[in-house]
């Protein structure tokens, strides 16, 4: 089996963000790192690197290529019940401790992800535009590995998507800078961000910055991009009342219209020993964000054991407009144009087709 370095720098193309400097060195622009990347070596994610000539992005493969329910994301307000055709790549420019996809996410970071150079398979975006109209999918999502990282791909990708008529989602860590939002933002139409702690130490810990995290939350918002935002709820790390107090303020500040969704941490990688959210912790989480006031907040990854933290509400009526058990929808009541049907309030989300833009 050829190393998993000389496989991956092998399904490379020339950088698009990336910025020369005088020294031959370059700046990536990729993500907020803004590594500066000299000659022969590599960026924190390990996957873009300088080859002595140009710095070097991932390109023409997936690690995994799977017909999802679009909830699984999570996306609760986008086309419900739609299948979004979700590619990854390898390697992430974090190292949560915590990570449910180690195995592809921290190729080259750790030795133990090496096999996922078994998972590489070489395809055109052509290929996987194909594969997305097999599966009928009205939603093309980049995740598994960090997105942000292998953007060149993803465009390559969502360029044909546009053509296609399907709809264009990230699943992101939000490590973002400007330059690769813009770069993003002719292609995309959501963004599903991870809010993972306010304490910039557990960030640290993380291997990424808070400021990055909130800063990219508002842009996205800003920019107009329906933005869900989720926060994996981890027993000693974030789940104490006043950090997520925080969190739920913060995302207000942003709009009460942004859903945020809690959800259950399961022992994995390196927190083993860390036991898994209880059901208690992650109502007592929703219910703080709904008391600080957001129209849409959801408990993910235990289903039927969260109440009525699985549906969406009207905010105004209260009236239940789409009902999930999981991924499973099992009824969507809200009008084609986004409103509740009984008291006819706006519900903030990508609804329908022709509706979109005004939905927002
Ligand atoms: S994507 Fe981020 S981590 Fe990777 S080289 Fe660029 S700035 Fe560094």
């Amino acid at each position: 089996m050829i190393p998993l370095a000389s496989l991956l720098d092998r399904l490379s193309a020339p950088a698009e963000l990336a910025v020369s400097q005088a020294d031959g060195s370059v700046r990536c622009t990729a993500c907020g790192h803004r590594c500066l990347v000299r000659t022969g070596r590599r960026g924190v994610c390990q996957v873009r690197f300088h080859d002595g000539k140009e710095l070097r992005v991932p390109w023409g493969y997936v690690s995994s290529l799977n017909a999802d329910p679009v909830e699984k994301k999570p996306f609760y307000h986008f086309l419900p019940g739609s299948i979004a055709l979700t590619f990854g790549m390898l390697g992430c420019d974090f190292h949560c401790g915590y990570c449910q996809n180690w195995l592809t996410s921290q190729a080259l970071r750790d030795p133990a992800s090496d096999e996922s150079a078994y998972f590489v398979r070489q395809i055109s975006p052509e290929q996987i535009i194909e594969v997305a109209r097999r599966s009928g999918a009205d939603v093309i999502a980049s995740y598994y590995n960090e997105p942000l990282i292998t953007s060149a791909w993803a465009v390559a990708v969502f360029k044909l998507a546009a053509k296609a008529g399907i709809k264009c989602v990230y699943v992101s860590n939000g490590n973002a800078t400007p330059e690769v939002l813009e770069y993003l933002r002719p292609y995309l139409t959501g963004m599903k961000i991870d809010l993972k702690s306010m304490q910039d130490k557990n960030y640290r810990q993380l291997g990424g910055v808070l400021k990055n995290v909130l800063d990219t939350i508002k842009r996205v918002k800003e920019m107009g991009l329906w933005l869900e935002v989720v926060t994996l709820v981890v027993p000693g790390f974030n789940d104490s009342n006043e950090e997520l107090w925080e969190m739920a303020r913060f995302l207000l500040s942003v709009s009460p219209d942004v859903p945020w969704h809690v959800t259950a941490f399961h022992s994995d990688y390196h927190m083993q020993e860390t036991p898994n959210t209880p059901a208690r912790t992650l109502l007592r989480a929703a219910d703080i964000g709904r008391e600080a006031g957001l129209h849409y907040v959801y408990a993910g990854n235990l289903p039927g054991r969260v109440d009525e933290y699985e549906n969406t509400f009207c905010p105004k009526c209260r009236a239940a407009l789409v009902e999930r058990t999981g991924y499973f929808i099992r009824g969507v009541q809200v009008t084609k144009d986004g409103k509740c049907p009984k008291c006819g309030e706006a519900v903030a989300g990508v609804w329908g087709w022709a509706e979109e833009q005004g939905n927002r």
